[in-house]
């Protein structure tokens, strides 16, 4: 028997990441993720899934990010009932994840409902609490670097991949084959989490590509100067920063670099808001004691994160007070890239005062309102109005923590025994084509791109 793979997501775009493996009737499927950005990608979320879920046997977790997670309880509400494998600090943040992906999804429907402008009538959410909690139930945790036996002749094999906390590639052997995912990867170092780790070679690697056409910028000679400088002088003019960051990781990395900067004497004093309830169950995960392991050797655990002014923000009537802040503060709210979440009421509060400032602190995908304001956009489309851009626009590449091209290509090259097949995945067409295209010319491995929907033989 052959083993095959079937690309349902995760190729020609960043999101969606799905990767169906079969052999001799047994499916297998890496990562569950939702598409966003675009309408016509977000649309294909609700396209029924290639094969019936109820026929796979089990899934397989990168890292709990929603674009990798969150499609998990429609597949378990379509049928699914097998075991979802994930590392403990994934399965913990997964939780978090999954219930607030099923919150926000249910409250959009409803704002639909009662605005109208939704085309489903009447609006329905992509997955219900209900679903997401049944998901939850058959998580099951495995350990990084150790043999996890999969029946029928298969095993997987989760490594660190330094990207955030509990993330992993995965190695999966099926009676035929080997494939290595690499899942999101991260820089060589990481702020806070312990560095990404090289996995057992195998057959055929899909790598990552989300920057694979772009190098990182030298940091500033003095880490995030630019930053400093901004909230500086927004301090100075009576404005706001406010900074949408995924609420998984990049908070917790927003938050060291402020205590960082603020113990440097490099910004003032301010208030800082945390809005969002998820970001702040994250933080907890980041901070527990049982999971210190997972941080960096040289970090203080419990102390990476140490601003006198940290503020949590909880409840709605608490996140609509914080719109009309009387004081120069920080904001960091969710999501990441603008595609919804309490940032969005932020942004309609602060975007059309040009005393205020927004810093967009990581990779933004077409199609976003963060990708819009990164293109000098006048306007902002938010919950059916336009909104005007006045305030300040700052991009800070030093938050990234995906690798660029040549930490993709370090980590291809230092893969052991060398692929016979490479995929690049997880990045724009043109990303992905580009790290296939440098992969072949300088590690002289075959690399092309992978296609949405195509299935190969492996
Ligand atoms: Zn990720």
């Amino acid at each position: 028997m052959a083993t095959s793979l079937t690309f349902i997501g995760g190729a020609g775009t960043v999101t969606g990441s799905k990767y169906l493996l079969a052999d001799g009737g047994r499916r297998v499927l890496v990562d569950a993720g939702v598409f966003q950005g675009e309408k016509e990608l977000r649309e294909l979320n609700w396209r029924p899934f290639p094969v019936p879920p109820a026929s796979i046997e089990t899934i397989l977790v990168t890292h709990a990010h929603t674009d990798h997670v969150g499609y998990l309880p429609a597949l378990v509400r379509d049928g699914f009932a097998g075991e979802i494998l994930a590392t403990e600090t994934t399965c913990e943040l997964a939780a978090i994840v999954l219930r607030d992906a099923a919150f926000l999804a249910e409250r959009d429907a409803e704002h639909a409902a009662e605005r109208g402008y939704s085309k489903h009538t009447p609006p329905l959410p992509l997955f219900t609490t209900a679903d997401a909690e049944q998901a939850l139930r058959l998580f099951r945790v495995v350990d990084y670097d150790t043999d996890v036996d999969l029946d029928a002749g298969w095993a997987a094999r989760w490594t660190r991949a330094g990207h955030i906390l509990g993330s992993a590639s995965i190695r999966v052997a099926t009676p035929s084959a080997s494939v290595l995912f690499s899942g999101d990867l991260g820089r060589a170092e990481h702020p806070v989490l312990r560095a990404r780790e090289i996995p057992p070679g195998a057959d055929v690697v899909l790598v990552e590509s989300t920057y694979g056409d772009r190098e990182h910028h030298e940091p500033s000679a003095k880490a995030h100067e630019p930053l400093a400088d901004l909230i500086r002088r927004t301090a100075r003019r009576g404005g706001s920063v406010l900074i949408p960051a995924f609420a998984v990781d990049r908070t917790e990395v927003v938050l060291q670099t402020l205590t960082t900067l603020l113990k440097d004497g490099r910004i003032p004093e301010l208030p800082v808001f945390v809005n969002s309830p998820m970001a702040l169950a994250a933080l907890g995960v980041y901070r527990d004691a049982r999971f210190a392991g997972e941080l960096r050797p040289d970090l203080d655990a419990t102390g990476f994160v140490d601003l006198p002014h940290l503020r949590e923000v909880h409840t709605t009537e608490e996140s609509i007070r914080l719109n009309d802040p009387k004081v120069p503060c920080v904001i960091i709210s969710s999501s990441g890239m603008a595609t919804g979440g309490r940032v969005l009421h932020h942004l309609e509060h602060l975007l059309p005062d040009s005393r205020n400032a927004v810093v967009l602190a990581g990779y933004q995908a077409e199609g976003t309102r963060g990708r819009a304001l990164l293109e000098g956009a006048q306007h902002l489309k938010m919950h059916g109005r336009q909104v005007p851009v006045r305030a300040e626009i700052l991009q800070d590449e030093e938050f990234s923590v995906h690798a660029d091209c040549s930490e993709l290509l370090d980590w291809l090259g230092a893969l052991t025994p060398a692929p016979s097949q490479v995929f690049t995945v997880h990045g724009t067409a043109t990303s992905a084509s580009a790290l296939a295209a440098t992969a072949s010319e300088r590690l002289g491995l075959p690399a092309r791109a992978a296609v949405l929907g195509e299935t190969v033989d492996l």
